[in-house]
């Protein structure tokens, strides 16, 4: 089988098709033939195992994914890359191209439904535009997976990977720590793609906790106060979290005391179990 992610072969497809990028949706098409197998391999596609890819583009890495996993669902929202993955996928039966914005698709029903007997991962060169909420959704419907490997922008994936209170953490660390073990696996130059994007990329693998290490009655009310204490970031948590949430600064004041949090801090400083205990002792 052909491997496409050499630059002419590329070309003359998308030329054929008539094909012409949407900045719009995030369309930086990889051409750097090395990243794709690097990434099929470390997500940990292989027997016994079922992919769901985000966004293929013309298949470059659905192609990789194909040749080591059991089966591959990708999801793809412009029509016109249908005909294209069609022709250039042609080989493959153990792929399944489902054309919809995965923002809007019942993940779990998907998974029920395509994946039985399978362990079940997720390999994806991420449209930039919708990163964190592409993220946040996989995560937050608790799907059935053991492992998340994306390709992110480098500031993203700094983020992602950062330690929890730390300079460099933020809220979507908190998020990503609750749920997963973040990890860096490698960086990818932005002339890596086309068009090539403004900033340098980098791939990121979460592993899933099989049993959540954070215990609450309700896991909403932990984002809850994550996203409240880094509203604004400069401020301390005490003023942070009051004024996102519409709080009294006597009431924060007392639920930080009582979780041993200084409310004189800020977010970047606490740890999970920092954002657990106020979590537990917020009342709404
Ligand atoms: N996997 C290909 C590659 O590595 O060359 C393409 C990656 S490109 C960065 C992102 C892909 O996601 C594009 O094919 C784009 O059309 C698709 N996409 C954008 N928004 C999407 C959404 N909401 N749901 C599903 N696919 C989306």
């Amino acid at each position: 089988m052909k491997r496409l992610s050499d630059i002419g072969t590329i070309k003359e497809i998308l030329s054929r098709h008539g094909f012409s990028f949407s900045k719009g949706l995030g369309q930086n098409f990889l051409i750097n033939p090395s990243v794709c197998p690097r990434m099929a391999e470390l997500s940990g596609a292989g027997e016994g195992v079922g992919v769901i890819e985000i966004g293929p583009g013309i298949g470059v890495l659905t192609q990789e994914l194909c040749e080591l996993a059991d089966k591959v669902v990708a999801i793809e929202i412009d029509k016109r890359l249908l005909p294209v993955l069609d022709e250039t996928l042609a080989g493959y039966d153990n792929l399944k191209v489902i054309n919809a914005d995965v923002l809007e698709l019942d993940l779990n029903r998907l998974i029920a439904d395509e994946f039985a007997d399978m362990d079940v991962v997720v390999c994806a060169n991420l449209p930039y535009y919708i990163t964190s909420p592409v993220i946040m959704k996989l995560l937050e419907d608790k799907l059935r997976v053991s492992s998340i490997t994306v390709m992110v922008q480098k500031e993203a994936a700094q983020r992602i990977c950062a330690e929890v209170g730390s300079r460099r953490g933020g809220a979507v660390t908190a998020a990503v720590n609750f749920y997963c073990k973040p990890g860096l696996l490698f960086n990818v130059s932005a002339g890596s793609f086309m068009p090539a994007p403004k900033v340098d990329s980098a791939v990121i693998r979460l592993d899933v906790y099989s049993e959540p290490p954070y215990k609450l009655a309700d896991d909403k009310k932990f984002f809850t106060v994550v996203k409240a204490a880094f509203a604004q970031r400069r401020k301390t948590v005490l003023n942070s979290i009051s004024s996102s949430l519409g709080l009294e600064k006597h009431v924060v004041n007392e639920l930080l005391l009582n979780s041993e949090v200084n409310p004189q801090a800020r977010a970047e400083k606490l740890s999970m179990d920092d954002f657990v205990r106020i979590a537990q002792g917020l009342k709404l």
